[in-house]
């Protein structure tokens, strides 16, 4: 279930407890040690910086993804006077409800398939279109979006979440042409609560939080340095790990593709087209995908049905259904979700796990 959250990575870990364990002073402080957790803040935004091939000056740090996506959106609507924006209909909520209260304010919110988003973007003053869906792993073509808003006069200010783009795909943020992306730490093997909006240089963006103006004004309050801390070192682990880690998930799909065909369960891979390889939606025709995490929860395997962000929501995915997937058949998927520290043996038993769970099913019918 690393599509949820990731476990620590021990460099993060190791990064992070001289910050817990030290003095604990104010980066903002002008002493040697508040100048001491400004040089290890810096250190990271520069680590942050270098996994996507942003400059340093454009990351800012915020409690996560969540907040990332609220600043993007808001802070733009508010900074560029928007009055229009089209965003696609598979986001995550930080993204959607963002969007549904800037429509409560007179904001014209459009949604669309990502493939149709250009297309009704001439006049619009936002885009937003997520990189790979957290729920199926769907890869959305951003290249043709940016080409596709590069046409229009005025072009559209283009966002991009890409929390689970980076944990497998990589990001050259200099080229990409897109104008701000959400990036969360314990995707990557940081920690829980934060995360960073990269903005593009001269692009106009309001603060959502107001104070004492860090991060360059755009978002104020004292740092969460032990969790910035852990979120460079992550994102430089990663950074070198980052071809490796993709193969390593291409090879457990496959055998999580070999080991469910060979089982009879009836249990088939989405096909979905491009997809991450850390992400694997999988369908069980007839099975109730929530009773299957469950039990698989009871015999050591943690994976996910819908999307873990949605705590305890029991309505059937958005996403899957703009996926044009029946209520019926959506109930039925769950997914499953690499990191790192996944192996072949983690595979083998989720499938024996799968099987025992089909066992005891049918005993009891
Ligand atoms: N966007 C996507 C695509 C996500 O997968 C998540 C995490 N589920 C978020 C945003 C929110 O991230 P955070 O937990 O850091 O607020």
């Amino acid at each position: 279930d690393h599509a949820a959250s990731t476990p620590l990575t021990p460099v993060a870990l190791e990064a992070m407890l001289p910050f817990l364990k030290g003095p604990g002073a104010n980066p903002s402080s002008v002493h040697p040690l508040g100048l001491a957790a400004r040089e290890a803040i810096e250190k990271a935004r520069v680590q942050v910086a270098a996994l996507v091939h942003a400059d340093p000056a454009e990351v800012i740090f915020t409690s996560g993804a969540t907040e990332a996506n609220n600043l993007a959106l808001r802070g733009v609507v508010a900074a560029n006077g928007i009055k229009r924006a089209v965003v696609s209909n598979i986001e995550h909520p930080s993204v959607n409800e963002t969007f549904a209260a800037l429509g409560r304010q007179g904001l014209e919110v459009n949604a669309a398939a990502p493939e149709a988003i250009a297309g009704l973007s001439s006049g619009a003053g936002l885009v937003s279109c997520l990189w790979v869906n957290n729920e199926v792993g769907t890869v959305q073509p951003i290249e043709a979006i940016v080409s596709a808003l590069g046409t229009l006069k005025p072009r559209p200010l283009f966002h991009v979440d890409a929390v689970q783009a980076a944990v497998a795909t990589p990001i050259d943020f200099r080229k990409s042409g897109v104008d701000l992306m959400t990036l969360s730490a314990h995707k990557i093997g940081g920690p829980q609560g934060v995360g960073a909006l990269i903005v593009r240089r001269g692009v106009k963006i309001e603060p959502i939080v107001y104070g004492g103006g860090q991060e360059f004004g755009r978002r104020s309050g004292t740092e969460n340095g032990v969790g910035i801390v852990g979120f460079g070192a992550a994102a430089e682990a990663l950074r070198t790990r980052l071809t490796a880690d993709r193969e390593h998930y291409l090879n457990l799909g496959v055998e999580l593709e070999r080991g469910l065909a060979e089982s009879d369960l009836g249990i088939r891979r989405l096909a979905l087209g491009e997809t991450s390889p850390h992400i694997v939606a999988l369908e069980w025709p007839g099975a109730e995908a929530d009773f299957v995490v469950l039990l698989l929860g009871r015999e050591g395997v943690m994976i996910s049905a819908g999307s873990a962000c949605h705590a305890g929501n029991r309505e059937t995915s958005q996403v899957l259904r703009a996926l044009g997937l029946s209520d019926q058949r959506a109930r039925s998927i769950f997914r499953v979700s690499f990191g790192p520290d996944s192996i072949a043996a983690d595979v083998e038993r989720l499938i024996s796990s799968l099987k025992k769970i089909a066992r005891q099913a049918k005993s009891r019918n």
